[in-house]
């Protein structure tokens, strides 16, 4: 047991202030994962600052036709929430797709961005990783990686980023709102995760004492007709092996705007560039879904225990836009 102490802050800038001046300190919200890490002794924070009663919990309309998120709100109550599910349904199934309902009752949104990866090895104290101990090596490597990266992978880490919701967010051009010592920020759910590179113990690009305040999703009216889509060893209780989060816009045909993402491939959840450009303007047909998602998984380097993912991930993907383009 590693002593630790426990806080509760009263406004933002306390809270920001305090841990930010504190190297040892870090934000405690739901604590499903972070309290498992503590647990394993993967982290040993000396300070805790619960922000659960900090920020909002609730959905609230934006001028511009969009929504805000308080990053207080749980995975379930955001789930639930009526506009969610009319307006972006992905975000919807991709939070009742993660955990278990008990674990969505407690899991916020600020926290679930920033769970840290399921990688076995970073869980185990016993073994090298980078990502836990800069330096000490990546057991996954030679060791078990079925469940880890294709894409964006370094010789340093090949983890995976474990979030449904950060998947759904990214297709979505979801924008974080921050408070951190220099002030507020405002960041692109597509920018907020990093990848690995030299440096995997850094998951995101935050900084120290930097407190997620809110998550913005933009008005994009085709997103009501949006999927989420994950495949996993088990039904429930599992980590995306792949998923997908897709919204597609179709006109006389022919693909008028498309929004996807990918999961369980990488460091960060993948915004599927490559394939929405080759898709604009291409008909909506299996063929131009099967090409763009051959273009996008063209730099997929897997193992030797994780291959299958680059047939899978193509095949899920064309499989979530045909059936999109079947609903049009
Ligand atoms: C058995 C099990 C199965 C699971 N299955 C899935 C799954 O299938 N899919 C999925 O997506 N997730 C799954 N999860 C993960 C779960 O969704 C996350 O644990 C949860 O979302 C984390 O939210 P939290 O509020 O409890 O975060 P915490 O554990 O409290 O915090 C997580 C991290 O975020 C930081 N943090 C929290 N709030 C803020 C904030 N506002 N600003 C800055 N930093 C902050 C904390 O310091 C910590 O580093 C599973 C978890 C368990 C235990
Ligand atoms: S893949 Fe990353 S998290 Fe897993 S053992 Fe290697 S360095 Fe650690």
């Amino acid at each position: 047991m590693n002593p630790f102490r426990y806080e509760r802050a009263h406004d933002v800038p306390g809270a920001v202030s305090t841990v930010a001046g504190a190297r040892g300190a870090a934000y405690l919200a739901g604590g499903t994962n972070l309290v498992d890490l503590m647990k394993l002794g993967v982290a040993t924070p000396e300070l805790l600052v619960d922000v659960r009663r900090l920020t909002s919990d609730g959905v609230e309309p934006l001028p511009d036709g969009g929504v805000r998120i308080g990053a207080a709100t749980t995975n379930s109550a955001l789930a639930a929430d009526e506009t969610i599910r009319r307006r972006y349904p992905m975000l919807s199934q991709a939070l009742l797709s993660g955990a278990s309902g008990q674990l969505r009752n407690l899991a916020t949104t600020g926290g679930n961005l920033l769970q840290r990866t399921r990688c076995v090895y970073f869980q185990d104290l016993t073994t090298p990783c980078n990502k836990r101990k800069p330096g000490s090596g990546c057991s996954a490597r030679e060791g078990h990686h079925r469940s880890l990266a294709i894409l964006g992978a370094s010789d340093a880490c090949i983890a995976t980023h474990p979030s449904d919701m950060a998947v759904a967010t990214c297709a979505l051009d979801a924008v974080v709102r921050t408070h951190g010592p220099e002030g507020a920020r405002a960041i692109p759910v597509t920018e907020l995760h990093r990848l690995p590179g030299d440096e995997p113990d850094r998951d995101n690009v935050l900084h120290h004492g930097e407190l997620i305040t809110a998550v913005d999703l933009p008005p994009l009216p085709f997103a009501a007709r949006s999927r989420y889509r994950k495949v996993r060893d088990r039904a429930s209780y599992a980590f995306a092996l792949v998923s997908v989060a897709a919204a597609l816009d179709v006109a006389d045909g022919l693909v008028r705007d498309v929004r996807l993402a990918l999961g369980g491939v990488a460091h960060k959840p993948w915004r599927a560039t490559t394939a929405e450009q080759a898709l604009r303007g291409a008909p909506a047909a299996a063929a131009s879904f099967r090409d763009a998602l051959e273009a996008e998984l063209a730099s997929a380097r897997p193992l030797s225990g994780n291959a299958f993912k680059v047939a899978l991930a193509r095949n899920v993907a064309v499989e979530t836009l045909r059936e999109l383009a079947r609903e049009e």
